[in-house]
């Protein structure tokens, strides 16, 4: 049943995001940790839509910081090949108090393999292949790890969040999307 969540939110991502090259123009997301300008560290990616990378920040204050910034945001993702023409910021709520500290995420040579196999018959260059397939399996093995950690799942999308209420932070910001960035236009 684990199982069949996690196909259920993948098949929600496919439909979200369209085919595999959508996947592909997400890889900034699953890759802000590391890929991150230094100065938007701190800042949450939410998901990138028709080239607009959508980012959350906890406060106004930040996310006026961060639009002053944004022209030099832009060149630095672009620079590091990620294809973004645009950025977006959204005020979202605190993490809540329930949010644990450290999440173990264990990767397993299951979820690798579960992951080539979905993506079988996919026509992508063996680097792109590779990027996809850590993407895939990390993002098993992070819901499998949230949902012991007392994570709920989305009744938008399907996916593990933590937080209050029903939607996750992404189908939030679909839902009031309009209001809150016309503050930063
Ligand atoms: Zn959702």
């Amino acid at each position: 049943m684990a199982e069949e969540g996690l196909w259920k939110t993948l098949e929600a991502l496919l439909r979200r995001y369209g085919i595999t090259e959508k996947i592909r123009e997400q890889l900034i997301v699953v890759e802000w940790a590391s890929e991150a300008p230094p100065i938007a560290q701190s800042a949450k990616p939410l998901y990138v839509k028709e080239g607009v990378l959508h980012l959350g920040v906890h406060s106004h204050t930040l996310a006026q910081e961060l639009h002053l910034q944004k022209a030099k945001l832009i060149r630095d993702l672009r620079e590091r090949g990620y294809a973004i023409d645009d950025i977006k910021f959204q005020v979202i709520p605190p993490e809540p108090a329930s949010f644990p500290a450290r999440l173990e995420i264990e990767i397993t040579s299951e979820d690798r393999l579960w992951a080539h196999k979905a993506l079988e018959g996919q026509d992508l260059p063996p680097r792109l292949r590779e990027r996809m397939v850590s993407l895939l399996a990390t993002a098993r093995a992070r819901e499998r790890a949230m949902l012991l950690g007392g994570a709920r799942r989305c009744r938008g999308c399907g996916a593990a969040f933590f937080g209050e209420g029903d939607l996750c932070p992404v189908c939030h910001v679909w839902e009031v999307e309009g209001a809150q960035e016309e503050s930063f236009q």
